[in-house]
């Protein structure tokens, strides 16, 4: 039995991608996920605020048709499954959709239905845009100088799962391999007979794939340069890969339009720092996109210092999910911060709020629901409807700015007036 209620014109009214161009229908059906805990009161508003701006935006001409698909709790109680094959059919025929935040199940086979949605759909990148919005109370100084967005590679890494606990049989049995195969690597381990074992697989295609979809990105919106994080100081062989690759990359397919660190390095060596500087300031002058690098450590340093200094960040599974936390956070957007997982080559995407279900505050008209919002902000701008996209952010800083906010920014600002979830999408249609 099927749980999913397909509308009437489901097949003129599918998003189609050829050679890698969409065409989006007017009347597109979007897969949504409502999502446990809060999602009910997040997708609420948020469907609210979608569906008001495309009819402010394009009147009866374009319309989203909502489908609802299931997944945690909801699936597990319609379908008696956290991730229901048809879901995943859904995501995979309609290309586009949409999802609140889910529950991770406790001791079931997933991990997680977030993780396992992004890896059996193969969406690669994580893409989290990171600004401030006037008016947002924000724990720094200069919240005004973030603007960064990053692409965390979304597939590989330590978040295979590839754990062996430290008493296992597993564990042991792995032990021996690497003690009878690699002596000189076993012997490097401190405490042998207590070590869990983590494997951090980084491929070339993998980075590539991430890299290039950023550097493809950062080109088409005019963006200033592309850093890659890393820790190849220490892990050489997966981190210092990912870096080696991403400039290859970097250097195949985009040589006329970029301007590189090693470049840099290269003149400043032959020429001097002056000679390099230059010719730094001239490729940047040129519209270049400039490519660099920086360690992981000294990129949280140096995005709380000099934020002005990174735009688009490139990186590996571990360091962007810490990266893309801290980063909202200095702009006070942690709660309300959007993402999305894409997979540039097919086109294949999801959006989702950032936060987790907020299980505290469930089902009370109280959450912010900003991070699903604009979450379904940029999914419009991916669609191309822009004016639709653009309508909501001029009604999110409306609200900000007039002070008009759900309890977790009013206990932040001086002078608020408190709206419960619903209140608050009203008040975005208002500022519109
Ligand atoms: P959480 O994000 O749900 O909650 C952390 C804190 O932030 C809580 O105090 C909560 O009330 C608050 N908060 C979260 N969203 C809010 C919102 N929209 N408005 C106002 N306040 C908000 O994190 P958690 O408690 O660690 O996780 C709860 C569940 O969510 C777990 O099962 C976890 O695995 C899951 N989770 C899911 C996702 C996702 O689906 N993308 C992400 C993170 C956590």
């Amino acid at each position: 039995m099927t749980a999913i209620s397909l509308p009437s014109n489901a097949q003129e009214n599918q998003i189609q991608i050829q050679n890698g161009k969409r065409s989006i229908p007017n009347q597109p059906i979007i897969p949504f996920i409502e999502g446990d805990g809060c999602g009910a009161d997040i997708w609420r508003a948020t469907r609210h605020v979608l569906d008001t701006a495309v009819s402010k935006a394009y009147g009866a001409q374009r319309q989203i048709s909502w489908l609802e698909v299931y997944a945690g709790e909801k699936a597990l109680s319609k379908c008696n499954t956290w991730l229901p094959e048809e879901t995943l059919h859904a995501f995979r025929t309609y290309t586009i959709g949409i999802k609140g935040p889910l529950a991770t199940p406790v001791g079931e086979g997933i991990r997680s239905l977030n993780v396992a949605l992004r890896q059996t759909l193969d969406l690669y990148v994580c893409l989290r845009p990171v600004r401030w919005f006037p008016a947002l109370p924000s724990p720094t100084k200069n919240p005004e100088k973030v603007n960064m967005v990053i692409f965390r590679e979304n597939t590989e890494d330590l978040y295979t799962g590839i754990e062996f606990a430290s008493d296992s049989p597993e564990a042991t049995a792995f032990k021996e391999i690497l003690k009878s195969h690699f002596p000189q690597q076993y012997e490097k381990i401190r405490f042998p007979h207590s070590s869990g074992i983590g494997i951090k697989p980084i491929s070339k295609e993998g980075s590539q794939r991430l890299v290039k979809a950023a550097i493809q990105w950062a080109l088409e919106n005019q963006r200033r340069s592309v850093t890659l994080v890393h820790k190849g100081n220490i892990m050489k062989y997966t981190e210092g890969a990912f870096r080696n690759w991403g400039y290859e990359i970097a250097r195949q397919n985009f040589a006329d339009q970029i301007y590189t660190q090693l470049q840099y390095e290269e003149t400043k060596k032959r020429r001097g720092e002056a000679a390099a500087t230059s010719e730094m300031k001239a490729a940047q002058a040129s519209g270049k996109l400039i490519i660099k690098d920086i360690i992981a450590d000294a990129a949280f340093e140096r995005a709380l210092t000099y934020p002005q200094d990174f735009d688009v960040l490139a990186t590996t599974n571990l360091n962007g999910d810490y990266l893309s936390d801290a980063l909202a956070a200095q702009v006070g957007g942690l709660g309300i911060a959007p993402g999305a997982n894409i997979n540039f080559e097919t086109g294949a995407a999801i959006f989702e709020a950032t936060h987790g279900t907020a299980p505290d505050i469930a089902n009370q008209d109280k959450a912010n629901p900003c991070s699903l919002i604009l979450s379904g902000e940029m999914m419009l701008r991916y669609m191309g409807w822009n004016e639709a996209a653009d309508l909501i952010i001029k009604g999110i800083e409306g609200a900000l700015y007039n002070r008009t906010v759900t309890f977790d920014l009013y206990r932040l600002m001086e002078n608020a007036t408190l709206l419960t979830t619903s209140q608050f999408g009203n008040a975005i249609v208002e500022n519109m």
